[in-house]
């Protein structure tokens, strides 16, 4: 890969990178396409990164789909994909960490301990290995890609972070790797987390930015599904992810639930609509 890279460098052509963990699916390949628009090369970095998973999360189980990603990515027309192994990204000794703090215990981050510090790590090596000029994330990991702006400018990075929408199912699931968990009944119940972030989306328009009564509407939908088990419903500050109590324009409605066992997160940014009246002149 630093061949590569040093080969590309010397030619002044523009690198695009897309950080994945696999099990490729749309919202991926939104990623990839964006950057393929917006670079000369695409990177595409397939690693199931041991460092971001706590010991009883789903390292182990977690879907692997490295053929059929390969396939996916060369229809799209992808230069590199760099699948290290995890021993080449760790090797004996390896003790060097970054750990964005304040941000790290938030949110998603309390029920995952040393979850951010690994995303944080990987990137960072991601990042220095491959150069690129852009690196694209999706807002669907929003506490993600919070860090790893947070990272790039404490850090002097010099890399483009590029946020992109969530790619939902027609009923409005968030595509997630994890997705490949739930039955076809918890697909359903899934959809509640979509149905409360609408509506906390859908209450904002309408003027009301109490948070709590915000995120009171949000909770009787999540529990109005009898499978699900909320880990956290909340508004947040999108640069510090701290929980707001008045819900303001670009704030973001978070959440994560538990279907079954399988652990979900979502999230919205609010928008306060903005009616612009033009007085033309007749004259
Ligand atoms: P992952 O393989 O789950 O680590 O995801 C790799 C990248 O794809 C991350 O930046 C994710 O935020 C992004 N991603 C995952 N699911 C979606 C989705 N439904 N829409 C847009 N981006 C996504």
């Amino acid at each position: 890969m630093k061949q590569q890279i040093k080969g590309l460098k010397k030619s002044h052509v523009s690198i695009g990178l897309v950080p994945t963990m696999g099990a490729l699916h749309e919202g991926h390949l939104s990623l990839v396409r964006q950057a393929k628009k917006e670079n000369d090369t695409v990177v595409v970095s397939i690693f199931v990164n041991p460092l971001q998973f706590g010991v009883n999360e789903d390292f182990t189980q977690y879907p692997r789909t490295f053929d059929n990603d390969c396939e996916l990515l060369s229809k799209e027309g992808v230069d590199i994909v760099f699948s290290p192994k995890a021993p080449e990204m760790y090797p004996d000794g390896f003790c060097t960490s970054v750990a964005p703090e304040h941000l790290e215990d938030k949110l998603c981050g309390r029920s995952r301990p040393g979850h951010f510090r690994g995303v944080a790590t990987v990137v960072l090596k991601l990042l220095h290995l491959i150069q690129p000029d852009n690196a694209y994330f999706g807002q669907k990991d929003f506490q993600q890609t919070v860090i790893i702006r947070r990272m790039v400018a404490d850090l002097d990075l010099g890399v483009n972070i590029k946020a992109l929408p969530t790619v939902r199912n027609q009923d409005g699931l968030a595509l997630s790797s994890r997705n490949a968990y739930l039955s076809e009944t918890e697909k359903k119940d899934a959809l509640c987390l979509c149905a409360a972030l609408t509506k906390a989306k859908g209450m904002v328009a309408a003027g009301v930015n109490n948070a709590g009564e915000i995120t009171g509407e949000m909770e009787k939908i999540i529990n109005s599904c009898k499978a699900s088990r909320p880990d956290y419903i909340s508004i947040v500050n999108p640069r510090t992810l701290e929980t707001v109590s008045e819900a303001r324009h670009g704030d973001v409605a978070v959440l994560a639930v538990r279907i079954g066992k399988t652990r979900l997160i979502d999230n919205m940014i609010l928008c306060v609509l903005v009616f612009v009246m033009w007085l033309g002149s007749y004259s």
